[in-house]
């Protein structure tokens, strides 16, 4: 769904000055997970700018000027919403640029949201389960076309050969899952990013460490935590490698369970996680190897 800015004065939504970018659709997302479903989507049709760099947290992320002026001539801006990276609305209204935002998460057809960190709210990272992460190439792939009709033909193929991929993916997944025992199928993680992972796949998350990134839990959170970890048996505690480990490194000694703090949702990472599917194709990875 495209939703065009009706407020601010600023320059309607025309390229701006790109250099080699010259008539590509300017694309400017949020996460690098959604800038590579670009790439992969647009081709060469497409310019694509990420904003949150390699190691920092998008929940929490703070605009650069740098930023600001990726923002003031995008022809199109990818976001996720439902509270991940909303810092980017405001960031394009202060730049004045109407060019279209697409919300990848919001009202996602056919896909029953879970519940958020607090009251009325919902969780966000929906693209860990691949076929949600289908449904925001194939947004992205209508949103290009609307961008730039010309190119609409190329990226119609790019973004069937894409989602096919994706689909062969959500299949190795399952595969891959299915080699963990039944029992061992459940995990504790630092923050709240994979229940809809977990819901496609089969696993169980005990518990996580924050509630939302930026709020360290409380004496009693942390107990309460470590008493289901030991109840339930959970054999490891994954955390992302943007996040500090000394809480998860503390729950790991007090309950035996092994750390791997190397998982990666929000971001792409160092080699070779450099592309949506070599995240998810890593974090099965991880999992597998640290239950199984
Ligand atoms: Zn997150």
């Amino acid at each position: 769904m495209l939703v065009a800015l009706a407020a601010c004065g600023g320059a309607p939504g025309s390229p701006g000055p790109s250099g080699g970018d010259e008539g590509r659709i300017q694309v400017v997302t949020t996460s690098s997970v959604f800038a590579d479903m670009a790439r992969n989507v647009g081709g060469d049709r497409v310019a694509v700018t990420s904003l949150v760099p390699k190691g920092l947290d998008i929940h929490t992320y703070q605009v650069t000027p740098a930023d600001l002026r990726a923002v003031a001539t995008a022809d199109l801006f990818v976001m996720n919403g439902l509270g991940l990276d909303d810092w980017l609305e405001k960031t394009i209204r202060s730049a004045g640029n109407r060019a279209p935002i697409l919300k990848l998460a919001v009202d996602l057809p056919g896909v029953v949201l879970l519940p958020g960190d607090t009251p009325d709210t919902q969780n966000p990272h929906l693209w860990m389960d691949v076929s949600n992460g289908i449904a925001y190439a194939t947004r992205i792939a209508t949103a290009l076309e609307a961008a730039d009709p010309t190119a609409a033909a190329d990226i119609a193929a790019s973004a069937d050969a894409y989602a096919k991929r994706l689909s062969d993916l959500d299949a190795w997944v399952r595969d891959r899952i299915a080699t963990i025992p039944e029992a061992d199928r459940r995990f504790v993680l630092f923050h709240d990013a994979l229940p809809y992972f977990a819901r496609a796949y089969g696993l169980t998350i005990v518990g996580v460490a924050v509630e939302a990134p930026g709020q360290d839990p409380s004496a009693g959170e942390i107990a309460a935590l470590i008493d289901r970890i030991k109840a339930t048996g959970v054999k490891a505690i994954f955390s992302e490698a943007q996040f500090p480990t000394a809480l998860v490194d503390q729950i790991a000694r007090e309950t035996g369970a092994r750390v791997v703090a190397n998982l990666y949702d929000d971001t792409l990472g160092d080699d070779p996680v450099t592309s949506y599917e070599a995240l998810i194709r890593w974090d099965v990875d991880q999992l597998v190897g640290a239950l199984r």
